[in-house]
């Protein structure tokens, strides 16, 4: 039974065709980072337009790389939340036209359970276990218990860290940057930071007295945007050009954006442990989102989990970040085990704000764990 996926919901136009073992039979994706870096973020409308010019022709590639026949596939999966609603739409319009041309079911998905399913496409990782998923639009941390079971620890409560790292880049004008031109804000961020001393520039980590398993990340970009402002005074310049330090800057930003990230998942493995929420053999913490490709994240959740026994999984790159490859792949969970699967006719519409499980957050923060020192 193969399984065609669509993505559309943020600035990523993708689909794919899996097979029932999770074989990638055909992909295709259009990304339209570009135009919106040029733009300095993304404006929904231009988003939607550049997914309407894109999706049938990204669909059509991953039809004939794959060498399937509309007839021959079993149904059609699409990311209906959460997102931005103006790309959400163009996907799910388009979906549901093609599903009923095609007479195909229809399985609606939800993009962050998508995320957090995809390493189970990679390799065997049984339920439950935990996943930190850190990108531009998300940061959450949650229980996976089953395709359609999830358990929410804790959530952005202000900005996401990739937002975070893209909007300081921005800040420091990065694109200036002989090195960073077409990188994005993360990646200008860590690779500016292997040349930094973060010892130099310190800021506080966040929410250094809350012991729950929430994130901010406002309160960072303030404390790194006065000293910006700082230093931009101490050497003259405007601010647009760049500074002398920007190197420490980076380093002090990746590093306080790292630490809050383990801190809090530290603390949710410590809650997960105290309330029997993960095995005894082989507990696994999966890494995901397009913040999840950063070394240096990556180098202090590992010895988080380390410290507590699990092993961390981080899937490559490609599969961290947007793609119709992921949403095919839960559409398949799905269709093995009759979940959610819609006929043809059915109308969905799709939601641009949509939580991830069971909301357990004020359980954890009144738990008030402490870390240890
Ligand atoms: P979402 O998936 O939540 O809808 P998104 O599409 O913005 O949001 P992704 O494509 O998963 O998210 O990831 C993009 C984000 O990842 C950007 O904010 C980018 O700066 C960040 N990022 C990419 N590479 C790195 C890196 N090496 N280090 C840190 N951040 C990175
Ligand atoms: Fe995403």
């Amino acid at each position: 039974r193969l399984v065609l996926g669509i993505e559309t919901s943020c600035d990523d136009t993708g689909a794919a065709v899996l097979d029932e073992t999770g074989q990638i039979l055909g992909e295709s994706l259009h990304s339209q980072k570009e135009v919106h870096l040029r733009t300095g973020g993304i404006i929904p409308t231009v988003a939607q337009q550049l997914h309407r010019e894109h999706i049938e022709r990204v669909v059509q590639q991953a039809l004939e790389r794959s060498g399937v026949e509309p007839s021959r596939l079993a149904a059609v999966a699409t990311t209906v939340k959460p997102g931005l609603a103006l790309s959400l739409a163009v996907g799910l319009r388009f979906s549901q036209t093609f599903a009923r041309q095609h007479n195909k079911s229809f399985i609606p998905i939800h993009h962050m359970e998508a995320h957090a399913l995809t390493v189970r496409m990679l390799q065997p990782v049984a339920f439950p276990f935990l996943v930190l998923l850190v990108s531009g639009g998300h940061s959450l941390l949650a229980v996976a218990r089953g395709v359609d079971d999830f358990l929410l620890l804790g959530h952005a409560l202000d900005e996401a860290p990739g937002d975070t790292l893209d909007k300081v880049a921005r800040r420091l004008s990065l694109i200036k940057h002989p090195q960073c031109s077409t990188l994005s804000g993360g990646q200008a961020i860590e690779l500016l930071a292997k040349d930094g001393d973060r010892m130099r520039v310190p800021f506080r980590t966040p929410m250094g007295q809350t012991y729950d398993c929430c994130f901010s990340f406002a309160g960072l970009r303030n404390q790194i945007n006065m000293l910006i402002k700082k230093k931009e005074a101490e050497e003259g310049i405007e601010q647009g050009d760049l500074l002398s330090c920007v190197n420490d800057i980076a380093a002090s930003t990746q590093h306080t954006v790292a630490s809050h990230l383990a801190k809090r998942t530290h603390r949710a493995i410590l809650f997960c442990k105290a309330n029997g929420l993960l095995p005894s053999h082989s507990p696994t913490l999966v890494l995901s989102g397009g913040v999840a490709s950063n070394q240096y994240i990556r180098k202090a959740l590992t010895i988080i989990t380390d410290t507590t026994g699990l092993r961390l999984l981080c899937p490559p790159a490609k599969f961290c970040t947007d793609n119709g490859v992921m949403i095919a792949w839960n559409g398949v969970e799905r269709l093995r085990e009759g979940k959610g699967i819609l006929s043809p006719d059915v109308d969905v519409s799709y939601e641009p704000k949509a939580q991830l499980g069971v909301d357990l957050t004020a359980e954890v923060k009144a738990a008030a764990i402490r870390l240890p020192s």
